[in-house]
């Protein structure tokens, strides 16, 4: 971070983002706060922080850049209870709390591919690498907002279709997001598309998360399809297949290559996992 970061706020992004102000990241005030659940109150006892929490002075704290009040950033995720880090790759600051649809609930995520089958291999990118990353990327979000998750396999690991069929028969997950990038042998081809299984519930899963993620990233729109796929198929859970972008596409591979478009798509997956649960 040098002047300044992009800023998620339980899923979304807010605009402006963080600015490096006096010794650390700063928020602005007016447009982080309504999303982590609090206002800002002024009276003549000065501008407070009012939330779950209780209320938080601010006199002293805000610092005023342009036409926007900026406040200290881990003053307010202490204040709202939120947990946060720094995405270095992304330039990116993650901020979440716990959402009550996430409580209790298990996430199986599924990067595709691993080990010696490295997946479609492009230009100036890996799958299997691609998919490792969004796959974290997610992983952080759900356990920011209070989800289980668990992964099919680690960095370098390639297990069966079968052997990620018994993870999800053992971990028992509430659902499952299979996470790929696309390739065909027509470089034309572009845009994203998410796959289920013809379950209603896998149905709306995926167009929960295709809806978030042609929203947010305004690629090529190729919809929800109905595939006959081993793990979707197998899977007695509602599962969604994303096919983020084609990396045989070389404006398509660009965009995946961008650690912050794979943030934007995480975020994105994230908020169409939240909108399946409500
Ligand atoms: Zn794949």
């Amino acid at each position: 971070m040098v002047d300044g970061a992009e800023l998620i706020i339980n899923g979304r992004h807010i605009f402006p983002g963080v600015r490096r102000l006096g010794e650390g990241p700063f928020v602005p005030l007016q447009q982080a706060v309504p999303r982590l659940g609090g206002r800002v109150a002024f009276s003549d006892r000065g501008p407070r922080l009012i939330g779950l929490g209780g209320e938080l002075p601010l006199e002293g704290e805000i610092i005023r850049d342009g036409d926007l009040d900026y406040v200290p950033l881990l003053l307010v995720a202490k204040f709202f209870r939120a947990g946060c880090y720094w995405d270095q790759s992304s330039n990116t600051w993650v901020l979440g709390q716990e959402n009550p649809l996430l409580r209790g609930k298990s996430i199986l995520l599924d990067p595709g591919h691993g080990g010696q089958d490295r997946g479609f291999e492009g230009r100036h990118s890996l799958e299997e690498q691609l998919n490792m990353d969004l796959a974290r990327r997610l992983q952080r979000l759900i356990e920011l907002g209070g989800g289980f998750t668990l992964l099919t396999r680690l960095e370098g690991e390639g297990p069966s279709t079968q052997e990620r069929i018994e993870t999800a028969r053992c971990f028992q997950p509430f659902l499952l997001v299979s996470l790929h990038h696309n390739s065909s042998f027509d470089p034309q081809d572009q845009g994203t598309e998410v796959l289920h299984n013809g379950r209603w519930q896998s149905l709306r899963l995926a167009r929960c998360i295709h809806g978030e993620l042609v929203g947010e990233l305004a690629t090529y729109d190729r919809g929800v399809k109905e595939v006959n796929h081993g793990l979707l198929r197998e899977l007695p859970v509602p599962a969604a297949w994303v096919e983020l972008v084609f990396l045989s596409n070389p404006g398509d591979e660009a965009l995946a290559r961008q650690p912050s478009f794979r943030q934007r798509a995480a975020a994105a997956i994230y908020r169409g996992i939240l909108a399946a649960l409500s």
